[in-house]
């Protein structure tokens, strides 16, 4: 990046977003392919190319095909409430800015005693053994989720982000509580993230779900830096 460019990205950087060059960002979103994993029940995912140059087309296109939770994504109150917003109304402060990623270790369940100096606004993303996972062909019904006390326990801190290392925040029998008790006050959920090259601390996050209106989910990228701990602590501080 020239200096010139690097002097732009700061000027628009969002308050308090660490303008770290030095550290690499992590992909943590998992690649969006035909036939991959996806929560049971829901559509599956087919790419193929309607016009393709190797049969002799003037370019390649592609058709694909796919439900809104597919892979790395962010869920919207829609999901779980009539009149809930869209994945496309969820404010960039949820999705952009400084995180913690909060490594669980070989647990079942996170519950409300997993949970240590959680603040109000905090971003916060759950490491599980879940992101070991990511490789095998088939869906795991026994991941680690977050239980609907927990989520509770996060709605009345007031975090704004919550995010986990498989396809759903809640348990494959009762998601649906803890979804509601999240989304009921606005907690932006991501899911499907691979944390597998990450280890807990603190980090930039930037998520950008697709921009797709009034819909229940949205497909998502995101990536995270490396951030210093007195940075993030002394922001935290401050609030
Ligand atoms: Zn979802």
């Amino acid at each position: 990046m020239s200096e010139r460019a690097g002097a732009v990205g700061a000027r628009n950087a969002p308050p308090g977003f660490a303008m770290n060059t030095e550290e690499p960002w992590i992909d943590v979103a998992v690649p969006i392919r035909n036939g991959m994993l996806h929560w049971p029940g829901d559509p599956a995912i087919a790419i193929r190319q309607t016009k393709h140059l190797e049969r002799g087309d003037d370019a390649t296109v592609s058709d694909i095909s796919f439900g809104a939770h597919t892979g790395t994504h962010v869920d919207a109150p829609i999901h779980f409430f009539v009149h809930g917003a869209g994945v496309d109304r969820i404010g960039f402060e949820r999705l952009i800015g400084p995180a913690r990623v909060v490594d669980v270790g070989d647990v079942d369940r996170i519950e409300p005693s997993d949970l240590d100096d959680i603040r109000a606004n905090d971003r916060i993303l759950f490491k599980t053994r879940n992101s070991r996972h990511w490789g095998e062909e088939g869906f795991r019904p026994d991941f680690t989720y977050l239980t609907t006390e927990a989520a509770r326990f996060l709605a009345e801190r007031g975090v704004w982000t919550i995010g986990i290392d498989y396809l759903s925040i809640g348990s494959a029998e009762a998601g649906v509580q803890t979804h509601k008790a999240l989304l009921d006050v606005g907690i932006c959920i991501i899911e499907g993230l691979d944390l597998s090259r990450v280890e807990g601390g603190f980090y930039d996050l930037i998520c950008l779900p697709l921009r797709l209106e009034g819909l229940d989910g949205g497909p998502a990228r995101v990536v995270l830096r490396r951030r210093a701990a007195q940075a993030m602590n002394a922001e935290r501080g401050s609030k």
